[in-house]
């Protein structure tokens, strides 16, 4: 697995600052300064013109330092599938792009599903993003405006999950100082327990959440308890492979007494069969968790089939015997090609 790279450009832009960064950043002016810019570019200001209860002079500052520009990225598509989700192609100041999506289900939640990093370097075999290969990590402006922009088209957005392009847990300062920026009553005020990290299974950050927080909700994208087969869907298990994976899962249990979410990207006679569903429901034990079963999103070129609903119903129904809680996640954002495993298709290879 490759190490990160350093940021593109080190300058961060005014939707990524906290209220301290601000403060340092307007030194010399009243404290009260800093909360007031903090408020505009936290719920998304587009403008610095607009920052009207601030005085010219201010804002002229504030502009000159960011080159005119409040925001560091800018939509360059948008794409809404007839289930209403919308899904963005993302321009970046080095040129690189991201995807993200709004969903919304029946009970009207509307969740921004954020990238954390521009491709990713775990290399899923079943996602698109993962054979995009890695540029590098987003700051954390580049991830709040992924929320801006969204919330731009779409209005209130009541959830957040880190499950687009990238492993958030190897870009986890920037994740938790944009998740410090959304929960910030002052700005967004998003509750922390309305916002998902999902990983591979990167356990270091799975501790180090553990130990340091934020407690936001974890999902682990698992997708199968079989070694072998995990190893060959989900190269990170040869790294951290499912023992050490339940371990750092029983330590974070310990540490939040939270219930974490088990993602199964489910494949067609892949990982779908029975004989899978009991093997989990054995690894399981004694975690409390919660399983998702989503059914593997089409993507032209890879070897998989999405499984029929006879073998999604046989796989729920073993796990709930075994009094595990499973939900069967409706896939949405398909038709935009913007559904789990799926984001990355409108974008280059090693931009
Ligand atoms: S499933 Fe997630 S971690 Fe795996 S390659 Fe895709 S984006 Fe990366």
């Amino acid at each position: 697995m490759n190490q990160p790279p350093p940021r593109h450009q080190n300058l961060v832009y005014p939707s990524g600052l906290s209220p301290e960064e601000l403060a340092a950043l307007l030194s010399g002016e009243p404290a009260y300064r800093a909360n007031q810019a903090f408020a505009w570019f936290s719920r998304g200001a587009t403008s610095f013109e607009s920052m009207t209860n601030m005085p010219q002079s201010l804002r002229e500052r504030l502009s000159g330092r960011f080159g005119g520009s409040i925001r560091s990225s800018s939509v360059e598509h948008s794409l809404v599938d007839e289930d209403g989700s919308l899904k963005l192609q993302i321009r970046l100041r080095d040129g690189a792009a991201v995807e993200c999506v709004l969903l919304e289900d029946i009970e009207g939640r509307k969740t921004a599903c954020l990238s954390s990093q521009v491709g990713c370097p775990m290399g899923c075999a079943f996602c698109k993003t993962g054979t995009l290969g890695f540029l590098r990590n987003l700051g954390p402006d580049e991830i709040v405006e992924q929320f801006h922009h969204l919330r731009d088209m779409r209005g209130f957005i009541s959830n957040v999950v880190f499950m687009g392009m990238g492993e958030p847990l190897l870009n986890l300062d920037n994740v938790r100082k944009a998740i410090a920026i959304l929960a910030n009553p002052d700005g967004i005020g998003m509750s922390l327990r309305k916002i998902t990290i999902s990983t591979s299974g990167i356990v270091p950050g799975i501790l180090d959440l553990a130990r340091v927080g934020p407690v936001v909700r974890l999902a682990v994208s698992l997708t199968s308890a079989n070694p072998e087969l995990r190893t060959r869907l989900m190269p990170v298990n040869k790294t951290w492979p499912l023992a050490e994976l339940k371990a750092a899962l029983l330590e974070y249990q310990r540490a939040t007494h939270d219930r974490v979410t088990l993602e199964m990207v489910l494949i067609g006679n892949v990982n779908a069969r029975g004989e899978n569903a009991l093997e989990l429901a054995e690894w399981i034990r004694p975690l409390r968790v919660q399983v998702n079963l989503i059914a593997w999103n089409p993507i032209a070129g890879m070897p998989f089939e999405t499984p029929d609903a006879g073998q999604m119903k046989q796989f729920s129904e073993i796990l709930e015997r075994s009094g595990i809680v499973t939900v069967q996640r409706m896939s949405r954002g398909r038709g935009v090609m913007g559904a789990c495993g799926q984001l990355g298709d409108t974008l280059r290879a090693k931009q």
